[in-house]
């Protein structure tokens, strides 16, 4: 196999999930168009970036840094957390997100990978989850099929993104006269851009910025990146030293994952907390530096 031009398996389109994104994308604009003609609320404005906040370290600090890469430890409380409001984001259950994500980090830029940037920006972005792909490989999550709440959130995981992602926020703007902008400005609006920020993960991260660490896979370091991801534009240092909390290193880098998980650790809420020693990061940056004076 030494053609220039890689052939990719197609697949044929996952009906359900571009219709749901279609729909999540509609009522989110309409999120929009409900602030400025409908009724604006500060108070619901208030509740979306609540949500958007919780549900993204959902993501970024459970199903990621937790699940995906055991790089810390949480009790139960915080782990219910990340289920619920991951659920929320609707990115399916944290078993099938972390056994794609593994399958990520092993086979990254090749045909397996769930999100290979090698098919292109926009197949890594969103292609990927408008097509049926192969069942997930729950081989090498055994240390999640053995999670009882794990588990359990994968069993339950629809009705929970239904009360969590929409019920729990149309609930809350009734408190403040604004049930409809609760659900479609902080469910669906923040849904939606939720998606593009984890998405950007998968594709503006394997795509723009710089390998500080190393230049064996497309992952880069970008801050832009990072700030639309809550520090996970890191993305080349987390790609060379996956098993690091941190994805932003250095105490300036812009990683709000970082901090919180390190916050809750102060209250004993997490611990383990498990960091690269500086001398392999600071090995890893020379070998590059060399590789670029030589090139
Ligand atoms: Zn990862
Ligand atoms: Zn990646």
């Amino acid at each position: 196999m030494n053609s220039t031009a890689p052939i990719f398996e197609r697949r044929p389109v996952d009906w359900l999930n571009l219709i749901f994104l279609c729909a999540t994308h509609v009522a989110g604009l309409a999120g929009i168009a409900w602030m400025i003609w409908g009724q604006f609320s500060w108070w619901t404005a208030g509740l979306a970036l609540i949500y958007f906040a919780f549900c993204g370290v959902g993501i970024t600090g459970g199903y990621h840094r937790l699940f995906s890469h055991p790089t810390y430890k949480a009790n139960w409380a915080v782990k219910l957390f990340y289920l619920l409001f991951g659920a929320a984001s609707v990115q399916n259950s944290a078993l099938k997100w972390s056994a794609d994500h593994r399958t990520h980090h092993r086979k990254v830029d090749q045909e397996e990978d769930p999100y290979n940037i090698r098919r292109g920006f926009w197949w890594a972005h969103m292609g990927w989850v408008l097509t049926k792909a192969k069942p997930p490989d729950f081989r090498h999550v055994p240390d999640l099929l053995a999670d009882p709440l794990v588990q359990w959130q994968h069993r339950w995981y629809v009705p929970l993104a239904v009360v969590f992602g929409a019920l729990l926020p149309l609930g809350l703007g009734f408190l403040w006269g604004d049930p409809i902008g609760g659900l479609l400005v902080a469910g669906f609006l923040r849904l939606v851009v939720q998606y593009h920020a984890t998405f950007a993960v998968n594709s503006v991260a394997h795509y723009m910025g710089s390998q500080p660490y190393t230049d064996e896979n497309s992952a880069r370091d970008h801050f832009v990146t990072a700030v639309i991801t809550l520090g996970e534009g890191y993305h080349n240092f987390h790609h060379r030293f996956q098993g690091d909390y941190r994805n932003g290193v250095r105490w300036y880098h812009l990683d709000p994952t970082k901090w919180f998980v390190w916050g809750l650790s102060k209250i004993g809420f997490t611990w383990d907390l498990r960091r690269t020693p500086d001398e392999r990061i600071l090995q890893a940056k020379a070998i590059m530096r060399e590789k670029r004076a030589a090139a």
